[in-house]
């Protein structure tokens, strides 16, 4: 598994090509995108129908933690929204740490992997808050800090739905 395919959050940057076959994934089609957990990261993958339909003879789509179907968008460039999107991510994190709210629980759980993805966070701990509820500390990098970031299990996150959250958000 390479690096390069874990979990992001950036709705526009899901994968060009196919991940099993490799082909260009043509606009317009039909696709495949899946979840799966691998330790404390998720990674995501995007397959062409064709590969999709081959692949549910194969055990490993079936560990996916979720997996839905969509159409191949149109190519955007993403490039420059790229440029304040992680500062953007942070703060919309900090945002939502506080949060009782169980979407944007779910939103500051899936920011903190991005942005470790990012290097933007390093995770340091799981802990036990004051409260009783299960945390894990980040260090902000380049910041004398820590956020604490309560615990989601990812199988109870309605991913599709918290990604695209975030994404509206983000482009405020
Ligand atoms: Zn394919």
């Amino acid at each position: 598994m390479s690096m390069k395919k874990y979990f992001n959050i950036d709705i526009p940057k899901r994968h060009s090509q196919c991940s099993h076959a490799q082909e260009e994934l043509i606009p317009g089609n039909d696709m495949y995108s899946a979840i799966f957990e691998e330790g404390q990261a998720l990674s995501r993958e995007d397959y062409c129908s064709q590969c999709w339909t081959q692949l549910q003879k194969e055990a490993k789509v079936h560990e996916a933690v979720t997996f839905w179907k969509s159409v191949v968008p149109e190519k955007k460039e993403v490039k420059e929204i790229y440029l304040d999107r992680d500062d953007k991510a942070l703060a919309l994190l900090n945002q939502f740490i506080q949060s009782e709210n169980v979407d944007e629980m779910h939103q500051a759980m899936i920011l903190a992997l991005y942005l470790s993805r990012r290097r933007k966070l390093y995770r340091r701990k799981e802990e036990t808050n004051d409260e009783g509820e299960n945390v894990i500390i980040y260090e902000v990098a380049q910041a004398q800090e820590f956020v604490s970031v309560k615990k989601v299990d990812p199988q109870t996150i309605d991913i599709p739905k918290i990604q695209k959250m975030i994404a509206a958000n983000l482009k405020d």
